[in-house]
């Protein structure tokens, strides 16, 4: 069977499906096709039920914990198939939300997985049938998949060795779960499970956790870690499984070898475009490292072929993905459009949370030498606002960096509970090319941890009030 389409996106996550509805509504005839679930990771196995489950172990671990605010609080029992299901019903509800809003639009959605034949055509196997579609513009959206550890194959030692999509989905509490990576997968996930009531070892290459970011930042999640019982192993050298397969041996250190007893463990050291087994070496696209290189436009080097998301490399980010997304429909209904974003904010959902967005400290340093600036850096204490207070969150800190010339505010960082809401304010001044007085004489609501923000800035400006 043949059909024909303008635009023809692979991949029904965030990336290829935004792309689709506003290639829809910008009149382009659209087909997507989707070989497991529309949402793609995100929606199915990533951002939405690991954030639903970050919030069901936070319930839990409140309620388990009693004596709180004086509140107390009798026979606390978790019934885990309970909220699996509670959380399937979320991804559900949403999952059902996109393919709703496809039709609604007009986008002929093909299930089945999508075979590159060259750049204006692909072939979809649906049972005896086999489809082709051809396109006038290729979009190839299909994302990311988690790293394996070739010394920890996924399924080794009876199934005990898993990636995030498993340890979304554990149906029995592991008593003892060791976590490999301790970056955004395995700080979540583990915290989580921890919050459930497993013992959780987390295993960690580097000689910190998180180490994308600034010590600092770090510091309140690994008290809080800490606090909950959350063994850091860091610095150690994971080896593999030992030889009756029901622990995973590290090397300390100091060069010794640790046996590391567990009924589960979480390999999350990272994911990675997913570019193999779907044809896509047949158009020879130019690559950057493991992903498709795109320029400003997400324009493949093949004339009419896009990427965008995952499988365009980092950052492997669901927002960023959308944007991109977005952005090449406007594109091919012949828009002006680059993506040059001020900022792509990031959110790492532990608890305490942490957001960046825009400039880090060093990065601010070294465009300060490039350009000839000096960078002001101010920072504000949740201890000392009364929200976080009443919330019972006193750790943690705002973070801004400006020029100090012109004010210019060029980053943000934050760390303490429910920061990921600031990212909307802190990613608004930096597009909106903000400066610290435009925050610092905005009037913030009160009690809210936005005063936070605002109070950064007064004391950028050696004009705080509250501390
Ligand atoms: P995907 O969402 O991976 O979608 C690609 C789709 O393409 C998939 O549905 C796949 O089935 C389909 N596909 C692939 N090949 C083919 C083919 N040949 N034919 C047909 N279909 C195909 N990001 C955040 O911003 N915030 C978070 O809180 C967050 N949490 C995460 C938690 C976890 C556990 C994980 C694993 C990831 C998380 N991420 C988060 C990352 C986020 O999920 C990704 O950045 C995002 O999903 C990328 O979107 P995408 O559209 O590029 O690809
Ligand atoms: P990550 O890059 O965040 O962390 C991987 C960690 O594993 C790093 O700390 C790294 O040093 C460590 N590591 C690597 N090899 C190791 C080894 N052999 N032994 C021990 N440690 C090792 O990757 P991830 O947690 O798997 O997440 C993948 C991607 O998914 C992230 O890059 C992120 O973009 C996305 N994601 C985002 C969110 C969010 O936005 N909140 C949440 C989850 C995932």
């Amino acid at each position: 069977m043949h059909s024909q389409t303008q635009l023809l996106v692979v991949g029904g996550g965030p990336g290829g499906y935004v792309a689709a509805i506003r290639a829809a509504q910008l009149g382009i005839k659209t087909t997507l096709v989707e070989g497991a679930a529309l949402g793609g990771t995100c929606l199915n196995i990533g951002c939405i039920p690991s954030k639903a489950l970050i919030h069901a172990a936070d319930a839990y671990a409140q309620a388990a914990q009693g004596g709180f605010m004086g509140i107390q609080v009798d026979g606390v029992r978790l019934d885990l198939p309970q909220t699996l299901a509670w959380k399937d019903g979320i991804v559900a509800k949403l999952t059902g939300g996109v393919a709703t809003l496809l039709k609604k639009h007009g986008v002929r959605v093909v299930p089945g997985w999508a075979e590159i034949v060259d750049g204006k055509s692909v072939e979809v196997r649906q049972g005896e049938e086999l489809l082709r579609i051809q396109c006038e513009h290729l979009l190839l959206a299909a994302g990311s998949q988690e790293v394996e550890l070739p010394f920890l194959p996924f399924g080794a030692g009876d199934g005990r060795v898993v990636s995030s999509t498993e340890a979304l989905a554990f149906t029995e509490l592991p008593r003892r779960l060791v976590v490999v990576g301790a970056g955004y997968i395995g700080l979540e996930l583990g915290t989580v499970w921890r919050k459930f009531g497993a013992e959780v070892t987390v295993v960690e290459a580097q000689p910190r956790i998180l180490p994308a970011y600034d010590a600092e930042l770090v510091k309140p999640v690994a008290a809080a870690l800490a606090r909950l019982g959350v063994q850091t192993l860091l610095a150690h050298r994971v080896e593999g499984l030992n030889a009756a397969g029901d622990a995973l041996t590290v090397r300390d250190p100091q060069g010794s070898l640790v046996e590391l007893p567990a009924d589960r463990i979480l390999v999350a050291v990272g994911r990675r475009p997913r570019t193999l087994g779907w044809g896509l070496e047949r158009l020879m696209l130019d690559m950057a490292g493991g992903a498709v290189k795109i320029d400003a436009q997400c324009r493949s080097s093949m004339k009419d072929v896009w990427a965008i998301g995952d499988l365009a490399g980092e950052p492997l980010l669901a927002h960023r993905a959308m944007a991109q997304g977005e952005m090449v429909a406007e594109l091919i209904a012949g828009h002006r459009r680059r993506f040059e974003p001020a900022s792509i904010p990031a959110v790492c959902f532990t608890d305490p949370e942490i957001v960046v967005a825009g400039h880090t400290p060093t990065s601010a340093e070294a465009e300060g030498t490039r350009h000839g600036f000096k960078v002001l850096q101010a920072t504000f204490p949740f201890a000392a606002n009364g929200r976080a207070l009443s919330l019972e969150a006193p750790e943690g800190f705002v973070r801004v960096l400006a020029r100090a010339d012109n004010h210019l505010i060029l980053g943000w960082q934050a760390v303490g509970a429910a920061v990921s809401e600031l990212s909307a304010a802190f990613g608004l001044s930096l597009e909106m090319g903000a400066r610290l007085e435009d925050v610092a004489h905005t009037i913030h609501a009160h009690p809210t941890l936005g005063e936070a923000v605002q109070e950064a800035c007064l004391r950028a400006l050696g004009q705080a009030l509250h501390i």
